[in-house]
């Protein structure tokens, strides 16, 4: 009988109507079985939920805990209303890129890092500052921390041009050195240009240099509450002239919840095509792309963290099965079916929408994996806590015990 290194024995899983034994081999799953399985280390899951590790799409990394030097200016004006300030807020944001140093941003960030691990997230793709205030300040700080965790966290970093590239004309110097330095995808932030044709010459240039390295792109695109917005479609023509199908993440595009219909099917039609990949963060503003409708239609959809205590959001602790919980609210998701689509978002869906490959419980798949305090996806929501047991890659990385002594 195998012998295999790691044993998960007496787990619920999602896709299986019976207990299953995980066999794990090195940092692969070896066998998924229901009788017991031999183990060099078991451990039992207690008829528990074990599911798949999250995938964090989109995460501000280089601005976070922030929040308490920068104060409530920039939040004000990006969430206010219908984010008629967006812009606003953004430009006050860039301030604190004045101060930005690599030594402070590698300790903030390696401190989210860490927590995400916690949490159960094992995947991120983290957006990075990269134009003529931040400079390579914020590359190179989260470029450290992801080099150094990256046997037990993926950080997929995005060379982000926050402010424009024809609006911060020094910015695309720095995003093209970034991508030499080895930033891993193309960032971009159309919406936030003069005009159409800008926008449209900022996705050009971004998608040639992502062709360049042979890297993916993840554009914040359509990020406030202007209709007219078309930057979503722009990036996925863009996409499809290019050659880049299937390469592409479009993030935020919270302007299409308020598209006509007409204009949201096309939109759709055009998205599936270009095989774009969306994250959306219905928590940190008022608008949010239509993300269950876009799900329902088989395309690849995930739930971002996007901030931790920054200037656009005071909140955050990078508990995912938290934010999981918020967009239940506000993506109106409260059915039993609903629920395991809003695990899928943070899960399977949400690394096909940043092109993470075999991110699945299966045989010969990668073994990152959770196991959760709770029998099923409607307790584990509910009480959104960290997973008990964290394991990347086969090894165990992080144990969370929570209880209570009652004296009563
Ligand atoms: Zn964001």
């Amino acid at each position: 009988m195998t012998t295999f290194d790691l044993v998960v024995s007496n787990a619920r899983i999602r896709q299986a109507n019976h207990l299953a034994h995980l066999g794990i081999l090195g940092d692969r799953i070896a066998a998924i079985s229901p009788t017991p399985l031999n183990g060099a280390i078991e451990i039992d899951a207690k008829q528990n939920l074990v599911t798949e590790s999250f995938v964090d799409g989109h995460m501000h990394l280089c601005k976070v805990y922030t929040y308490r030097s920068f104060g409530d200016a920039a939040n004000t004006e990006y969430a206010a209303g219908t984010m008629g300030g967006a812009m606003t807020g953004i430009e006050l944001a860039s301030k604190i890129k004045e101060t930005y140093h690599e030594s402070w941003i590698y300790d903030n960030a390696r401190k989210a890092a860490l927590e995400a691990i916690r949490h159960g997230v094992l995947h991120m793709q983290a957006f990075v500052d990269t134009d003529s205030k931040a400079k390579l300040e914020g590359i190179k700080g989260v470029m450290r921390v992801r080099d150094e965790l990256k046997k037990v966290i993926r950080i997929e970093i995005v060379a982000f041009p926050q402010d424009g590239l024809l609006r911060d004309p020094g910015a695309e110097a720095f995003v093209r050195e970034a991508m030499t330095l080895g930033a891993d995808r193309v960032g971009g932030i159309p919406w936030i240009e003069n005009s159409d044709a800008d926008a449209e010459e900022h996705i050009r240039r971004m998608l040639e240099l992502a062709k360049k390295h042979n890297a993916r792109v993840a554009m914040l695109t359509d990020d406030a509450g202007d209709p007219s917005l078309r930057t979503t479609a722009m990036l996925a023509t863009a996409a499809l002239e290019h050659g880049l199908e299937g390469r592409i993440t479009s993030c935020h595009a919270r302007a299409m919840a308020l598209y006509p219909e007409p204009t949201f099917r096309r939109l759709a039609a055009l998205a599936k095509q270009a095989g774009m990949g969306f994250i959306t963060d219905p928590h940190t503003g008022p608008l949010h792309l239509r993300a269950l409708d876009l799900f329902d239609q088989g395309q690849a959809v995930g739930i971002g963290h996007d901030d931790i205590e920054d200037p656009y959001y005071p909140w955050g602790r990078y508990n995912f099965l938290e934010i999981a919980y918020l967009a239940s609210h506000l993506l109106g998701a409260m059915t039993r079916a609903r629920m395991e689509d809003l695990f899928d978002m943070i899960t399977t869906r949400a690394a096909a929408a940043i092109g993470i490959d075999g991110h699945q419980i299966a045989v010969d798949h990668e073994a990152n994996l959770l196991i959760h305090g709770q029998a099923d996806v409607h307790e584990v929501l509910n009480h959104h806590e960290a997973p008990q047991v964290v394991i990347s890659r086969g090894k165990v990385v992080a144990e969370t015990a929570t209880e209570s002594t009652l004296f009563i």
